[in-house]
């Protein structure tokens, strides 16, 4: 049996303290962390096909890292996701993995997961079990490699399906995220669900956010989920259910099939009012809400000493600013990305 909050197995996690709680009383309890800006992929929606990365220097350490994750778990964060960029391309990343495995032995954390493009899965499926992974999410839009490629621009449609067949072959359970776009996958959306349900994988299909210059233009690529589901909806029989994974995804049971599929619609429905989470990217900036660009600067207080107090009070600080909603809009042709920064920056 699991402690509802946290024990503190850590020297450095210190006496126990507050959970953190917002201002509406939201308690923050899901974290999801960007380890690196960096990616093998470049895909449409998400980065220009030539991206300035961050100088290496800039990045938080692991060790650094896994510090940071330590203070917020200590605050009675459940649920802790990885993500990018791409994680499975930072150097040495099973390294934290491994090291925040430990709150899971400890009960103080309830899930550590990550989001991936897949292509790095087939080396490192079975590492991520023996840490304490249970669920992956993966992302794939397509099973059409020459799409695969387009979208992608540098992606490799057999790599990722090996590394899904590797997850699942290690006892993984995969979730696929898929982005929904105009005119792209418009159309196969449905042969990727039958696909996944047919291999025991959810889905969570996504609407693409105003996030970061691509060179491509965001009204031509929305597609709204509305009108994704009413075209499901002609085809299958869609239940709705209340299963929840802590994300923001309103899930249905498509009955023919027998699988989930989740619609996270951050555009045609403001998902904000249940908000339990926050982000931090690689350098350590803590955004308290995705789609705003208020944000407080973690790595000052983390590399000012090793105590964790400036640390702790930093983040006392930031949550007490966590915005009620976000304020995404794709209205106009020409129109500049609602934010500047990359998906890839806080890790979608
Ligand atoms: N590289 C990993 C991956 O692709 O799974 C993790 C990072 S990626 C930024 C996380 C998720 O954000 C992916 O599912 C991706 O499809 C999604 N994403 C990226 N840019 C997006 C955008 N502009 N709108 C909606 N989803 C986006
Ligand atoms: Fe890379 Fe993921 Fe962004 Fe695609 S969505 S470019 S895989 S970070």
């Amino acid at each position: 049996m699991r402690n509802a909050y946290p024990t503190f197995d850590d020297a450095q996690l210190g006496a126990p303290r507050l959970p953190l709680v917002d201002t509406f009383g939201r308690a923050v309890t899901y974290l999801r962390v960007s380890v690196t800006d960096r990616c093998d992929f470049r895909c449409v929606y998400c980065m220009a096909e030539h991206m300035t990365f961050l100088p290496k220097p800039e990045l938080l350490t692991l060790e650094e890292l896994d510090r940071l994750c330590s203070a917020f778990v200590a605050r009675g964060v459940r649920k802790l996701r990885l993500t990018g960029g791409e994680p499975l391309v930072r150097r040495d990343v099973m390294t934290l993995f491994r090291s925040l495995g430990r709150h899971l032995e400890s009960g103080a954390l309830e899930e550590l997961t990550l989001t991936t493009n897949g292509s790095q899965l087939a080396r490192f499926a079975a590492d991520l079990k023996a840490c304490g992974v249970e669920r992956i999410n993966v992302s794939l839009d397509t099973l059409d490699p020459d799409r695969f490629r387009a979208l992608t621009r540098w992606g490799d449609l057999g790599k990722v399906l090996a590394g899904i067949d590797a997850a699942q072959n290690a006892g993984l359970k995969v979730k696929l995220n898929a982005v929904a776009l105009r005119g792209d996958n418009e159309h196969e959306i449905p042969d990727l669900i039958a696909w996944a349900h047919g291999r025991g994988m959810d889905v969570s299909l996504i609407e693409v956010m105003p996030l970061g210059e691509t060179g491509a233009e965001r009204l031509d690529q929305y597609l709204p989920l509305s009108e994704v589901r009413a075209g499901l909806a002609q085809r299958w029989t869609l239940e709705d259910i209340p299963y929840r994974t802590g994300g923001p995804a309103r899930y249905v049971r498509v009955a023919e099939t027998g699988g989930r599929l989740g619609f996270i619609t951050p555009l045609t429905h403001n998902f904000c009012e249940g908000c339990n989470r926050v982000r931090v990217t690689c350098t350590g900036t803590l955004y308290m809400c995705l789609g705003q660009d208020d944000a407080a600067d973690l790595r000052a207080p983390l590399r000012a000493s090793e105590s964790d107090e400036a640390l702790q009070a930093a983040l006392d600080e930031a949550i007490f600013r966590k915005p009620k909603g976000h304020d995404f809009v794709i209205d106009r042709p020409g129109r500049p990305p609602a934010l500047r920064r990359h998906m890839s920056v806080t890790g979608g």
